[in-house]
């Protein structure tokens, strides 16, 4: 009998990598997304597969799913700034009652789960780099508020039922990830270097660049959460790219690595920016014998490679927006 995985948030960018995982390892998986965020173009090579089942629904409403469950990942919730910021009541209701729904589903079936839960739990660190025992530096109500404190509380229910129930849990704390299936306009920085430069438009780093980001190809974070999800530790464990970066250095890799003749721009910071952001890995590496493999020059490339792919109209119509507009201070 083939094991039984649901996937939330499967039409995304992390939850279509990780249905493609899932078939692979040789898991029925069902994927399950609203929409809003995610993209069926992402997983419509797997609607063939008699393998994978997809529900369109919205984890925020009671969540039914036939017959026996053995894993369940949680990975519906938008995730770059610009959406929450556009949609952050829905953003609170998934990390808070969508979780909820889950672990019950879980309780109910028996299954294990996982949750995404995220670097921004940290905040603005003042801690560096970024270990699980720190307890972070977060804005309740700035404009990240509804994002980090969704994640916040997503991990305290998600401890509770393992303490309470006994719920078989895994909290993985991920750092930023990249690679093919981003959203071109979701405003992160990757998708944003690459689309300006394939536009020719000038790469705007927000303030003086200076803050630091730590990138992980989402191979590595696949294999990351996959090992994770096998082992029985319980509390959360941190999944990214310790190699550190700051984004102005960043930009000049992507000029060197696209060949664009655009210069850099500088834009005003957003509100509550972190930073310095770096993930310590060393429970990764000791607990699940895990870090990433794939340098950063490599996952650019492929990831280049995958938005050359885009049509002029598609790139077009992802120009870029600064965010930050988007922010009532
Ligand atoms: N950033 C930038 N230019 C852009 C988009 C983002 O300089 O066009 C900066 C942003 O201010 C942040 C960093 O790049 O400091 C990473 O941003 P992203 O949204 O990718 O991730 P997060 O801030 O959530 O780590």
């Amino acid at each position: 009998m083939k094991k039984k995985i649901l996937i939330t948030g499967a039409a995304g960018f992390l939850g279509s990598h990780l249905c493609d995982r899932f078939i692979a390892e040789g898991f029925k998986v069902i994927g399950m997304d609203n929409l809003i965020t995610g993209d069926l173009k992402n997983i419509e090579h797997l609607f063939q597969n008699e393998n994978f089942h997809f529900y369109h629904h919205d984890v925020t409403k009671f969540v039914h799913v036939p017959g026996n469950v053995d894993y369940i990942l949680h990975f519906a919730s938008p995730a770059s700034p610009i959406d929450y910021l556009k949609i952050p009541i829905q953003t609170l209701k998934v990390g808070s009652l969508g979780t909820h729904n889950l672990l019950g589903l879980a309780k109910e079936k028996n299954a294990r789960i996982l949750i995404a839960s995220t670097s921004e739990v940290y905040g603005d660190p003042l801690v560096h780099p970024q270990n699980e025992e720190y307890y972070g530096n977060v804005n309740t109500i700035g404009p990240r508020g509804v994002y980090d404190e969704a994640k916040r509380f997503q991990e305290s229910i998600t401890m509770a039922y393992h303490r309470f129930h006994g719920l078989e849990t895994r909290i993985a704390r991920i750092f930023n990830t990249y690679g093919p299936r981003m959203r071109l306009n979701d405003g992160r920085v990757i998708p944003a270097f690459l689309g300006q430069a394939l536009r020719g438009e000038d790469l705007t780093v927000f303030g003086d660049g200076s803050q630091t980001r730590s990138f992980c190809y989402v191979d590595d974070q696949v294999e990351g959460l996959f090992k994770l999800l096998m082992s029985d530790y319980s509390l959360p464990v941190n999944i990214g790219n310790p190699n550190e970066i700051s984004i102005l250095d960043f930009a000049e890799e992507i000029i060197k690595l696209t060949g664009t003749q655009q210069k850099i721009v500088f834009k005003p910071l957003p509100k509550d920016d972190p930073m310095q952001r770096q993930p310590d890995i060393s429970k990764a590496k000791e607990i699940l014998g895990w870090e990433p493999k794939i340098t950063r020059e490599a996952g650019l490339k492929t990831t280049f490679e995958y938005f050359k792919g885009f049509s002029k109209e598609e790139l077009l119509k992802s120009e870029h927006k600064n965010f930050s507009k988007h922010i009532r201070k």
